[in-house]
């Protein structure tokens, strides 16, 4: 994958370094865009890309990131849309303020940034999208309907893109994680002992039981597939919306 430019979101930590890890071993260029510069100097230094600071909540902040993009290198080949956050609540105590910001970071970000680098990539006839969805954008899981609602929204709008571009040289796919051992995963346990009276070990081991693996899935893993999408060799895989996650869908 040399010469070829990658953006990953959502860079910082969890999914999205191992991400700009995968690709920058496999030769592109990484530009990583998190929420703060300082989250992501050191990885951008370690792997010799461009650190670009920007709030996906925030539709100016998103327009100026993309211009700042824009202005540093000559495209983008590769999009990775990782960013993306985990409301866990009942509906009744999901207000609309929560509602919209889980919308923003994970549907309409990805939809702008798309907006944004999908035309070059179909002109330039060579390009990849990698949204990582997640299970929830597959099927329903209760007590989270908001992300529920935005992962399967970014599903539709992977399968829509990819129709629109399938002639020029560009897939567009979703990955589709179950539980991965990150940060997101952490906070996801903490609130569930927190609900549950249980401890830390046993709401984990709840996770892990959803799998007929009996584990979380690794960051790594997840980026593997992701460097695996963004190859040559995966030019005919399009359209699709990937597990990984130990077998858990078919449960
Ligand atoms: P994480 O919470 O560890 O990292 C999320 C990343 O998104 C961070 O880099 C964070 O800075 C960034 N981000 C969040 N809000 C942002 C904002 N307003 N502006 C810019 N960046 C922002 O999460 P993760 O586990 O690495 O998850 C990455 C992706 O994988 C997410 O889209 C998540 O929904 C998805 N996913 C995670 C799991 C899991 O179990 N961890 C499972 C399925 C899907």
């Amino acid at each position: 994958m040399t010469a070829r430019t990658a953006l990953v979101t959502g860079a910082s930590r969890g999914i999205g370094e191992a991400i700009v890890r995968r690709l920058a071993a496999a030769g592109c260029r990484v530009v990583l865009l998190a929420r703060s510069e300082a989250a992501i100097l050191a990885l951008a230094e370690e792997v010799g890309g461009l650190a670009v600071a920007a709030d996906l909540s925030d539709r100016a902040s998103i327009a100026e990131a993309i211009a700042r993009i824009e202005g540093a290198v000559a495209g983008i080949d590769i999009l990775v849309n990782n960013a993306g956050i985990a409301i866990g609540a009942p509906i009744g105590r999901t207000d609309d303020a929560t509602f919209d910001r889980v919308m923003q970071i994970n549907v309409s970000a990805p939809y702008a940034l798309s907006r944004a680098f999908l035309p070059g990539m179909a002109e330039r006839g060579w390009g990849r999208v990698v949204n990582i969805a997640s299970l929830a954008g597959l099927t329903g899981q209760a007590y989270t309907s908001a992300y529920c609602t935005s992962k399967h929204a970014l599903v539709g709008m992977t399968r829509a893109l990819a129709l629109e571009v399938a002639r020029a040289g560009v897939t567009v796919n979703a990955v589709c994680p179950g539980w991965v051992e990150t940060d997101m995963a952490a906070e996801a346990v903490a609130r569930i002992a927190r609900s549950t009276g249980r401890s830390l070990e046993a709401a984990k081991g709840s996770l892990e039981g959803m799998s007929p693996q009996g584990r979380l899935v690794t960051a790594d893993e997840v980026a593997a597939l992701v460097a695996m999408l963004c190859s040559e060799e995966a030019a005919a895989i399009h359209g699709q919306a990937i597990p990984v996650d130990g077998g858990t869908v078919m449960k």
